[in-house]
């Protein structure tokens, strides 16, 4: 009789990420790191949160609660939240925001006096309906973009049978009780009309930017 093979025999044949998958479930040392590329000697030097530093490379970082971030990538999502909470108004007045502002910037890029006077300029110009159809247009597509995902999604991980592990560890079968080839066909419908209502919207945006510029707004235009 075949003597019984080792784990470690055994996953000499087995994909990689599987074993790295399996070593690490099991908590096993995994020697082979250097197949995946962690062999670079590591910076033993102990850091405080809060510590920079410049690696070998030049590139510099800061030292978080667990973990290490590059300060240039810190920088960028600074200045993307700096944007994202300042109003864009050239000759905003409004020293200090309030949460009413601070929930109107994020949502529309001015706080609430510069958005009424913009809105009250688009108004007295002819622009405002133009204007507001454009946002709405764009929160359509925005939202039928994410239901198309999510469908796709669905109809992508859709199976009759699926297996589930169970709390202590245990596999068991499921059957899902539907007319799946029902669920699937309905999926796809769904799909098939968010294209063409995608395709409309998107029609409808490029009119209204050409309106938009067309009045002189091209600052009103969301790249
Ligand atoms: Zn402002």
């Amino acid at each position: 009789m075949a003597k019984r093979k080792s784990f470690d025999e055994k996953s000499k044949g087995m994909h990689k990420s599987h074993k790295l998958i399996i070593d690490t479930v099991f908590g096993r040392e995994d020697n082979t790191q250097r197949v995946f590329g962690y062999e670079k000697s590591e910076d033993t030097t102990k850091r405080e949160v809060g510590d920079r530093w410049v690696d070998g490379d030049g590139k510099e970082w800061e030292q978080k609660d667990g973990f290490k971030v590059s300060v240039s990538q810190m920088d960028d999502v600074r200045q993307f939240l700096q944007k994202l909470s300042t109003c864009h108004s050239e000759n905003c007045e409004t020293k200090q925001y309030s949460r009413a502002d601070k929930k109107l910037i994020v949502k529309t890029g001015y706080c609430i006096v510069c958005l009424a006077k913009l809105e009250a300029k688009l108004k007295a110009d002819g622009t405002y309906p133009f204007y507001e159809d454009y946002k709405i247009t764009l929160n359509k597509l925005g939202f039928i973009r994410d239901f198309k995902q999510k469908c796709e999604d669905s109809l992508n991980s859709l199976k009759k049978d699926f297996q589930m592990v169970t709390e202590d560890g245990r596999i068991e079968n499921w059957t899902w009780e539907v007319d799946i080839d029902q669920v699937k066909k309905d999926l796809q419908s769904d799909i098939d009309n968010s294209y063409e209502s995608i395709e409309l919207l998107l029609e409808r945006r490029k009119v209204l930017e050409e309106k938009l510029l067309e009045l002189n707004h091209p600052e009103l235009i969301k790249k």
